[in-house]
């Protein structure tokens, strides 16, 4: 049975949102003669389209809705919300119950000393955030020349001005007059792409390695702070070669400047624990939260601080800095019955324990996959990399991305939304997944990326670069 709710022609909705709706990270007149798919409705881990199509979305939205689609009691915490207080803010000596609740629920489950919130109304949000409180905070030290940040190519930390500057990203950068001063962008760990003839092991710790010799280079007394995901999302999936993380901490002891964990996608479960600075036993200054925080169900970010770098804040006067929705109430209520959710349903447990170690197993017989070269995965969130020779980890002589296209084409015609990034797809689906949909989500993508290979194969395409 499909449900379909009573609405105008898909043709109808397309021309309307090719004429008056822009779309991001989008061609916008290419979208336009092709038509964008129009999605109605949601459960589980399927999406519904207005002609009735079920996809299984193996992306949980854009890496956020953890606890899958169609949660009552959410929509319901949301109502009672807003007709009790839809809104009032936190600037003037004033709070409200959600923001309180909601702040010391967090300060419970984030490790470490991180007990202290900044809310924002996205990830990019809370970048910005961060990136003014880390330099507030050493200027409040008496190190205002402290300023500069560290982060990687390659990174996502949003797009505003600052989380796009944070960020890594050349086409973000091209685009509008980025990045800001005072940001400086190490390399990534991507072994697979950039590794050369070294071991993963050895490339792990000379990538960290770049952070020590940045900070030597710009001068210790002006780097304020490093910051990374955990595992790069929006990069790729890119899973660090198990020897960075344990180096980069080692450069952050050793050195008096912060460290900024970005844990916006690998935060609520997604890696395995309930933050990815668990999974790769990292201790953050701050790390910044969003997607899974409220499963996308509403709008919400923001910045979770030690105790250190609140009490110099706290006591540094004003801090200039705010949005109109920090701490949204019903934002922040709806926040609070997701985390309930995976909590007391042990929706993080169960996907670590029972759903992470079947689909790894599929996922990493992937690479006998005659199009892929590594299958890589941690908890909930995986990619492979695809390559027309898998011995040399060649790249593909037609342009980055043209492959990827190619197969995420295929995923979107076999009702599976699989993102592509470059010539990796990757995968991220809601945590609550089942056995049967993971086998359902296998199917679908090896079916998919078979189609690949054989239009690759007519097309002529599996020619590596030179
Ligand atoms: C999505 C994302 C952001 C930006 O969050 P928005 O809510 O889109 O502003 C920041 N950092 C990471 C790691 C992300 O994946």
């Amino acid at each position: 049975m499909t449900l379909i709710s009573n609405h105008m022609p898909t043709a109808e909705l397309q021309a309307l949102d090719a004429a008056h709706h822009m779309h991001p990270f989008t061609a916008g007149a290419e979208l336009a003669k092709k038509g964008a798919r129009v999605i109605t409705r949601a459960d589980g881990v399927f999406l519904t389209d207005s002609d009735g199509e079920r996809i299984l979305d193996g992306m949980a939205g854009l890496w956020c809705v953890n606890v899958g689609y169609g949660r009552k009691e959410l929509a319901e915490v949301a109502a009672r919300q807003m007709s009790e207080l839809p809104y009032y803010n936190t600037f003037f000596q004033t709070t409200h119950v959600p923001a309180i609740a909601l702040a010391s629920k967090l300060a419970e489950l984030c490790p470490g000393d991180l007990n202290h919130v900044f809310f924002a109304g996205s990830g990019s949000e809370a970048n910005d955030t961060n990136l003014r409180m880390v330099r507030h905070y050493w200027a409040a030290k008496g190190h205002p020349e402290k300023n500069i940040v560290i982060s990687r190519k390659n990174a996502y930390h949003g797009s505003t001005l600052g989380g796009a500057s944070l960020g890594g990203m050349g086409g973000m950068h091209a685009q509008g007059g980025l990045p800001i001063p005072n940001i400086h962008h190490i390399n990534q760990p991507n072994w697979w792409s950039e590794g050369g003839d070294m071991s993963p092991e050895e490339f792990g710790l000379a990538r960290a390695r770049e952070l020590e010799q940045a900070i030597n280079e710009l001068g210790e007394h002006r780097v304020a702070a490093f910051i990374a995901e955990p595992i790069q999302g929006a990069g790729g999936v890119i899973v660090p070669p198990s020897t960075y993380w344990p180096e980069i901490q080692r450069i952050c002891d050793a050195y008096d400047i912060l460290l900024i964990a970005d844990e916006v996608i690998c935060g609520f479960g997604r890696t395995g624990n309930w933050f990815g600075s668990q999974t790769y036993d990292i201790r953050p200054d701050i790390i910044t939260i969003a997607k899974g925080l409220s499963s996308g169900y509403q709008p919400i970010g923001g910045s979770v601080v030690s105790d250190e770098v609140a009490s110099v804040i706290d006591n540094a006067g004003d801090f200039n800095h705010g949005y109109t929705y920090s701490g949204h109430p019903v934002a922040a209520a709806v926040a609070l019955e997701n985390l309930r959710l995976l909590e007391e349903e042990k929706i993080v447990e169960t996907a670590a324990t029972e759903i992470a170690p079947y689909l790894h197993e599929q996922w990493k017989q992937l690479e006998d996959h005659p199009l892929i070269g590594e299958a890589k995965i941690v908890g909930l969130m995986g990619s492979v990399a695809m390559t027309p020779h898998k011995e040399s980890r060649a790249a593909f002589a037609s342009p980055v991305g043209t492959v990827g296209y190619r197969a995420r084409e295929r995923c979107f015609a076999n009702n599976l939304v699989m993102r592509h990034v470059g010539d990796r797809m990757i995968i991220c689906p809601p945590l609550v997944i089942t056995r049967a949909e993971v086998d359902e989500l296998m199917a679908r993508a090896v079916k998919s990326l078979d189609e690949t290979y054989a239009g690759l194969k007519a097309d002529g395409l599996l020619v590596p670069a030179s």
